[in-house]
């Protein structure tokens, strides 16, 4: 009995998380991950994956990020139909981000089309809103901590991994091979979720690596935003945050409604004005079972650790368009968190000229872009056409990344049991996948590899 692992994405690269498990009997897709970021991983989002689609007779999800799903709309239009499992809060948040990410590419092939921009023409979407929602009638919730049954005789199990709301391990177990897929592995002592949970690891266990030669900055992020807001509000100006909508809007939520409790920031009005993170932010109030005991704690107290006081969900656009007439000091958290598109943009066009307010970053930027430019010192910014100058604040919290550090990686893999017979590192840029095998070697001396795109080994 042969049991083979083919890595169809995040191999020697971040993005497109998904692999291919096959033994005699079955074929299984663990992610199904959308290639995000760099053009030449992009455009691999509309090669076929080499495999018949119809064939694969289990789909598993590690959670609810794109760069762990959003094939899926695309694989099911093109044949796959088998059962997709995860957790209950992740099949929530996809029901969010799947039919999102269906919308940016319809809306991307319109914009193509409008200015001629495609090789192809009429340019296509990746896959449609359509699409998403009939590939999430696949879907099937698992519990954690509970190994199911999914195909006869091959069992998985889904443990928690911090990250985000829902994120999981899986620990598959088929033939008599045991593989543990780590998922992203989330903080230790981070608030909302628990921490990574320990397992026992088997035949072969798939890393993540993101930040596997690097670690987080302790830069308190609690005292940088106590700072921001009460300069910013001495100065009588606004507080803009662009932020991911799922899991670093929450986190700002807590930390705002914590610094507001203690009396550190004065109670202004905070805005969540991204439709997207007032669903996520739903979503995270529904699904208590995975807080940590400080967040249970504010449970018990019959409040939300989501809900400062005067905190204010837009209902609509005409709702948001409104808040440029307000000059009164307030916070607003609205997205995309890398000024990619969203109504953050208007909000930037609105309030970035004015030396009274402040613009916050508190994620990661990618180069070249719009956040990027502004970080690195620039006196105007591109904005519907126009050159706007810059004149507010500008501010970074650096530490709130949802990945473990290599540290935080390392405290996990002691934390686990069982020696693995082989160690795939994937999800991380060639240099950190490169060192933090090369760290897992010497340290444990494991027999680590970093896995080529499309290569295949046997378990
Ligand atoms: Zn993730």
């Amino acid at each position: 009995m042969t049991v083979t692992v083919k890595f169809l994405g995040a191999a020697g690269t971040v993005t497109g998380s998904k692999y291919l498990v096959r033994s005699d009997k079955y074929t299984l897709l663990v992610d199904a991950g959308l290639f995000q970021g760099k053009r030449e991983w992009r455009e691999r989002n509309w090669n076929h994956p080499d495999v018949a689609l119809e064939s694969i007779d289990a789909t598993l999800l590690t959670h609810a990020h794109i760069d762990h799903t959003g094939i899926l709309p695309r694989y099911h239009a093109q044949g796959l139909s088998c059962p997709v499992y995860c957790t209950v809060p992740t099949h929530s948040l996809s029901k969010i981000l799947l039919p999102d990410s269906a919308y940016l590419h319809e809306e991307e092939a319109e914009f193509r089309n409008k200015k001629g921009k495609s090789k192809h023409h009429p340019a296509l979407p990746l896959y449609t809103v359509r699409d998403a929602e009939s590939s999430l009638n696949l879907f099937q919730s698992v519990e954690f901590n509970v190994n199911v049954e999914i195909l006869p005789g091959v069992f998985a199990e889904w443990r928690r991994m911090g990250h985000i709301l829902g994120a999981a391990s899986i620990t598959l177990s088929i033939e008599d091979k045991v593989i543990t897929f780590s998922g992203d592995i989330g903080r230790y002592s981070i608030p909302i979720l628990k921490d990574p949970e320990p397992l026992e690891l088997g035949d072969l266990l798939l890393i993540e690596s993101t930040y596997g030669n690097r670690l987080h900055e302790n830069d308190r992020p609690k005292e940088i935003l106590t700072n921001v807001i009460n300069d910013t509000v001495k100065r009588k100006g606004v507080v803009v945050i662009p932020s991911f909508a799922v899991g670093r809007a929450q986190l700002l939520l807590y930390y705002i409604r914590e610094l507001k409790d203690q009396g550190k920031i004065p109670d202004i009005p905070v805005i969540i004005d991204s439709p997207m993170a007032t669903d996520a932010t739903a979503t995270y109030k529904q699904h208590t079972e995975g807080y940590d005991k400080e967040a249970m704690a504010i449970l018990k107290e019959g409040r939300s650790p989501f809900e400062p006081s005067k905190v204010y969900y837009t209902k609509d656009r005409r709702e948001s368009k409104k808040l440029n007439g307000i000059d009164d000091s307030m916070i607003i958290i609205s997205a995309s968190g890398m000024l990619s598109g969203g109504r953050i943009l208007h909000h930037l066009l609105h309030r970035i000229s004015s030396p009274s307010n402040t613009i916050l970053f508190v994620g990661y930027q990618p180069p070249g872009g719009r956040g990027d430019w502004i970080l690195k010192g620039s006196k105007t910014l591109r904005l519907f056409g126009d050159e706007v100058p810059i004149r507010a604040q500008i501010e970074e919290i650096d530490g709130l990344s949802a990945h473990a550090d290599r540290d935080e990686l390392l405290r996990w893999c002691e934390s686990c049991s069982g020696t693995p017979s082989q160690v795939a590192v994937v999800h991380g840029e060639p240099d950190s996948a490169k060192d933090f095998a090369e760290t897992l070697k010497q340290k444990y001396s494991w027999d680590t590899f970093t896995p080529k795109y499309h290569q295949e080994v046997e378990v």
